[in-house]
């Protein structure tokens, strides 16, 4: 794979799923999974075997059932849940065991109760178990934005040496800050061999995972792990429709492409939406109602004389039909003359000027004026 591709590992089917109330069930996994073979991300993580059976068994169906992208299963370092995870995938084309242990002091002290040695000796044996079993195998080193550098290289390269092909770097909390994480992505990709992919997974609880995210794509990481909305623990993961749309429209800066079918963006929101119950903000980037609506008449004037005046991204290539020109109290003339003559309308300047004054006397009280508003005001207008 050339250096400027980036590898889209979606997590929606289970860092998402575990966002609370986010819960789906086979039929829903499925119908997102196929929503994601569409999407042509590269990476399905389809659940986490070992969390319970509906988990190991949506990873076994999705696995039989989606060919294309390659399908991972979650497991903690201990042969038990690789196992676990190894017999979901039995059927998929292309497997993949993710392997995770936490390396921060916190999770050190008080969950693990493990030393720096233990930590080290429990992942390499963890990864080597996989590998000999499993083509690709990655890491994830959980709370490393909060773990000691040092330590973490350590880690990092032994886990590498075990045989792990991708090393996933995780702001399992959301504590990271762009130049720092960015910082952090950059010694690594120094101290780890090439041919070894780095990932990033960067959380939302200050709302900076999808900076923080770019910032580890310009310091060397090649694959990053998101989720349709944005949708996770707590304040969620990384967005996946803002993500690829930051790295496409700014291929200028950042220099690399995804494999990602963006028209198909939309669609694909709606269906996580559905299947969540999880509703998308109206000003939500990319994907949200108003992403590509305008109400302010000079931004609307802009828009229709030349879209690129007020969008940097074309509605199409997300999978809007079109700009959404929003007739409210802020809107001018020149929409208003357009929707009418779209409904048929012939005026003549003096016409439009009071039809003009009667739209505005009521955008006044309205959030928006439809078809029906517009109808009506200009029977109203209609002289005798
Ligand atoms: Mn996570």
């Amino acid at each position: 794979m050339s250096s400027d591709r980036i590898t889209i590992f979606d997590t929606t089917l289970r860092d998402g799923e575990q966002a609370p109330g986010a819960s789906m069930d086979l039929e829903q996994k499925l119908r997102v999974a196929r929503v994601l073979q569409e999407l042509a991300v590269d990476v399905i993580e389809a659940g986490f075997a070992a969390a319970s059976p509906g988990d190991a068994e949506a990873v076994a169906a999705i696995a039989r059932e989606i060919d294309g992208p390659v399908i991972c299963s979650l497991a903690r370092a201990e042969r038990a849940d690789i196992d676990l995870a190894l017999q979901a995938l039995a059927s998929a084309h292309h497997p993949r065991i993710h392997i995770f242990l936490g390396t921060s002091p916190t999770h050190r002290e008080y969950k693990l109760r493990l030393t720096k040695e233990e930590i080290v000796a429990r992942a390499t044996e963890a990864v080597r178990y996989a590998r000999a079993r499993c083509e690709q195998v990655e890491f994830s080193p959980e709370d490393a934005s909060r773990t000691e550098p040092d330590f973490l290289v350590e880690v990092v390269q032994r886990v590498v040496e075990a045989g792990a092909t991708t090393v996933n770097i995780p702001d399992t909390v959301g504590y990271a800050l762009p130049q720092q994480f960015g910082a952090l992505i950059a010694l690594l990709r120094e101290k780890v061999r090439a041919d070894v992919t780095l990932s990033v997974h960067c959380h939302n609880d200050l709302g900076l995972a999808v900076a923080n995210t770019l910032a580890g794509i310009e310091a060397g990481a090649r694959q990053v792990e998101c989720t349709v909305n944005g949708i996770g623990e707590r304040a969620g993961n990384c967005s996946l429709e803002e993500v690829v749309m930051a790295l496409r429209t700014r291929a200028d800066y950042f220099g690399v492409r995804t494999g990602v079918r963006t028209p198909k963006l939309c669609a694909a929101s709606r269906a996580v939406s559905e299947a969540t119950g999880f509703v998308v903000q109206r000003n939500k980037a990319v994907v949200g109602e108003n992403a590509f609506a305008h109400e302010a008449g000079i931004h609307q004037h802009g828009v229709m004389t030349h879209a690129l005046t007020y969008e940097i991204m074309r509605p199409e290539d997300v999978g809007f039909t079109s700009t959404r020109l929003v007739l409210g109290k802020h809107s001018g003339r020149h929409l208003l003359a357009h929707r009418l003559e779209q409904l048929g309308y012939q005026l003549d300047a003096a016409q439009m000027l009071r039809v003009f004054d009667q739209f505005k006397r009521v955008a006044d009280h309205r959030k928006e004026i439809v078809d029906a508003d517009l109808h009506r005001i200009m029977r109203e207008a209609r002289p005798g």
